[in-house]
């Protein structure tokens, strides 16, 4: 199988090249050429697998170029120990029509777990591949949760340095934290100024500078992204879809070839695409349902046809998806327009020059027949948390409850009975202090680990370890750089 830009068909890469160089030179994104299929008889089969193997056949179906033994090495990455759960990305029944996917048992307690514990080896094997000899050397913007996942995934392993940046504003004390005291001889951490976009803009910069790519290779290194345009993070990122589909068909909960929805709380639209590429293969989803928050552009999107980014930017409770340019939206543009590259080449430079795009009635129709959007305040937000822990006692984080939330206002609207799994993107303690305050639990005063044990004790779940180890670590990284001088710390970090 090849892969080719979203603005240019022309030059097709194999899935390693495609992995290993993150984004396309011309600024689209790596898109697989045609999407593998997988029958009612594949997923029962499927059903009687671990999740390692369920990952290995999915991967394997995209990832053509790697052999079995390196998918099963790459797919070894899921055990009990990494993500505390012999499942890996359990499935929570709420209600008779309402369940939860939980996919933050990983060691950084959020959902990017599930692709960057893989990506790294995915990685390493395609810069052997590739018999370039250069070093790989991550440079990632996050919004939160992916710069310590990536951390995680790529500390020390061998053949590549990874260096996060990270939004002064809009990332938590936690995340903060979890990102300062990071551990590991080949890492780099350092703080932008402004937010996520800015983060994101600076780092974009770098990657789409030829000149300075060229001196990096001069000197043997090789640049590539951990972010979610990289296709390594994406096609992890299906597995899961078809895993929640088994267990629940494993359950009994439904019967092989009954549709179901599937809700996910969104931000740069990673996650929600990678359940419209397990729709493409066959999974036997209904509705995509796109949960945002204040930053509501992807609904704005959805419900109009028109793509705006000029807008106020707010800092919100579920800062992982405070985006306004949600990158992998590219990736379906291109999918629903039939391949189009001149189309979507044409929307990104819309978007890149006044902000905005249109898509024709048609693109939009299509969308819409695919797609339900919503978005909720932080004062919703935090109602469904407690709502949903007082009828049930069980605590959302505020990403899943904002998808929560937006579920909840789908069925107001449609009446809709189809089975639902929504995305549950993260650990509540990770988000404690919020959490905690909306389900009435007295924070003033108190530090964030009090309230981490005081929400353990009235939730009666366990502090996920890695949080609770963060108390006694040193803070290793202090600078904070402006949007322009990102070079400078890339240049540091490598001498
Ligand atoms: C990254 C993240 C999201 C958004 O996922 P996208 O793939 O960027 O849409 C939602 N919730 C949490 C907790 C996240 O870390």
């Amino acid at each position: 199988m090849k892969y080719f830009s979203t603005r240019d068909k022309e030059l097709k890469l194999s899935a390693s090249e495609a992995i290993l160089q993150g984004l396309s030179k011309d600024g689209g994104l790596f898109v697989p050429e045609n999407f593998p299929k997988v029958t009612n008889k594949d997923i029962q089969m499927l059903t009687k697998k671990t999740y390692q193997e369920k990952a290995s056949y999915i991967l394997g179906l995209f990832l053509t170029d790697y052999t079995k033994e390196e998918l099963d090495r790459v797919t070894s990455v899921y055990t009990k120990e990494r993500f505390e759960t012999d499942n890996i990305a359990p499935v929570y029944k709420l209600n008779s029509r309402t369940y939860f996917l939980e996919l933050w048992h990983g060691p950084t307690c959020a959902f990017k777990d599930m692709a960057l514990q893989a990506l790294p080896h995915l990685l390493t094997y395609a810069a052997k591949k590739s018999g370039s000899g250069h070093e790989v050397v991550i440079l990632t913007a996050t919004s939160g949760d992916t710069g310590k996942a990536a951390l995680e995934g790529f500390k020390d392993v061998e053949g590549t340095k990874i260096i996060v940046f990270y939004p002064e504003k809009g990332v938590s004390e936690i995340q903060k934290l979890q990102m300062v005291t990071q551990q590991g001889k080949n890492v780099g951490v350092c703080a932008v100024f402004g937010n996520f976009d800015d983060a994101q803009t600076g780092v974009k910069k770098i990657f789409t500078d030829l000149e300075y790519n060229k001196e990096l290779n001069s000197k043997g290194y090789m640049l590539s992204s951990a972010n979610s345009i990289n296709f390594g993070r994406l096609a992890p990122q299906i597995v899961y879809y078809f895993s929640a589909y088994c267990d629940m068909l494993a359950n009994e909960e439904i019967s092989i070839g009954e549709q179901v929805n599937i809700v996910v709380p969104t931000g740069n639209f990673g996650n929600i695409l990678a359940a419209y590429y397990a729709k493409l293969m066959g999974l036997p989803i209904a509705r995509l349902i796109c949960a945002s928050n204040q930053n509501n552009v992807l609904t704005d999107f959805i419900q109009t046809g028109i793509y705006n980014k000029n807008r106020m930017f707010f800092t919100t409770a579920s800062p992982s998806m405070d985006i306004l340019i949600s990158s992998n939206l590219e990736r379906l543009l291109f999918n629903i327009s039939g391949n189009d590259t001149s189309r979507t080449k044409l929307w990104m430079s819309e978007l890149a020059e006044n902000g905005k795009y249109q898509v024709p009635d048609i693109t939009e129709k299509k969308i819409k027949e695919l797609f339900w959007g919503g978005y909720c305040s932080d004062l919703d937000t935090a109602l469904t948390i407690k709502d949903t822990f007082d009828a049930y006692n069980y605590v959302l984080d505020p990403h899943t409850a904002v998808g929560k939330n937006v579920y909840d206002q789908y069925l107001t609207e449609t009446d809709d009975q189809t089975k639902t799994i929504i995305a549950s993107t993260a650990s509540p303690f990770k988000f404690a202090k919020f959490v905690s305050e909306a389900i009435g639990i007295d924070v003033k005063n108190k530090s964030e680990f009090e309230i981490l044990q005081e929400l353990s004790d009235v939730s009666s779940m366990r502090i996920p370890k890695p949080l609770q180890e963060l108390n006694s670590l040193d803070i290793r990284f202090s600078c904070t750089k402006s949007k322009e001088e990102l070079k400078s710390y890339v240049n540091e970090i490598l001498s």
